[in-house]
C-alpha cells in the first residue's frame, strides 16, 4: 500500500485501540507513534519513506532480502518491540507496535501478501486490491471510517488534509 494509506490505518488501528483500552484517542503523541511504527516496514524499500530517511539501512536491506521480506514478518515487530523496550521507552511501545501491526494487516489486502513466519517464504494475502489503485483508496477510507465510529472521533481526524 502507499505510504498514505499506511498513515490513515496506523493512526486509525490506534484511535481504535487507546479507545478500547478508556485512554484519550486523539491523544496526538500515541497517534504520531502508530502513524511512524506503520511506516517502518517498508525500510526495505530505498523510495519509500522510511527508507529514504534511513538510506544506510534501507538500501543494503533491499539488496539482502528485497522488499517486503523480514521486515514485514511477526519476528521482526517482536524485534522493534524489544529495541523499544531495551531502549527503555516503554510507554512508545504500544502504539509503535500497533502501528507496525497495521502496515502488516494493510499489506496484506494486497496480492503480493505479507510473509508473517518469514523465514518461511509463505505470504499471506487477501488480495483485495492492488496498491495505489481505487479500490486502495475505498478500503483505507472504510477502515478510518469505521474506526471514528468505533472510537466516537470524527472521521477528519483520520484523513490527510
Ligand atoms: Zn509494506
Amino acid at each position: 500500500m502507499m505510504a498514505k494509506s499506511h498513515m490513515v490505518v496506523g493512526g486509525a488501528s490506534w484511535v481504535l485501540v487507546a479507545a478500547a483500552a478508556g485512554m484519550d484517542p486523539l491523544d496526538p503523541q500515541g497517534i504520531a507513534l502508530a502513524v511512524f511504527g506503520a511506516l517502518l516496514p517498508d525500510i526495505d524499500h530505498p523510495q519509500s519513506w522510511a527508507g529514504r530517511k534511513f538510506r544506510l539501512i534501507s538500501v543494503p536491506l533491499a539488496a539482502l532480502v528485497g522488499h517486503r521480506g523480514v521486515t514485514h514478518s511477526l519476528l521482526a515487530t517482536l524485534a522493534c518491540l524489544l529495541a523499544v523496550l531495551w531502549m527503555g521507552m516503554e510507554a512508545m511501545a504500544t502504539p509503535l507496535v500497533v502501528g507496525y501491526l497495521s502496515h502488516l494487516a494493510a499489506d496484506t489486502c494486497t496480492p503480493s501478501g505479507v510473509p508473517y513466519l518469514w523465514p518461511s517464504r509463505r505470504r499471506f494475502t487477501l488480495n483485495l486490491c492492488r496498491t495505489g489503485s481505487a479500490a486502495e483508496y475505498g478500503i483505507v477510507t472504510a477502515v478510518a471510517a469505521g474506526a471514528a465510529w468505533a472510537a466516537g472521533v470524527p472521521v477528519e481526524a483520520l484523513l490527510p488534509n
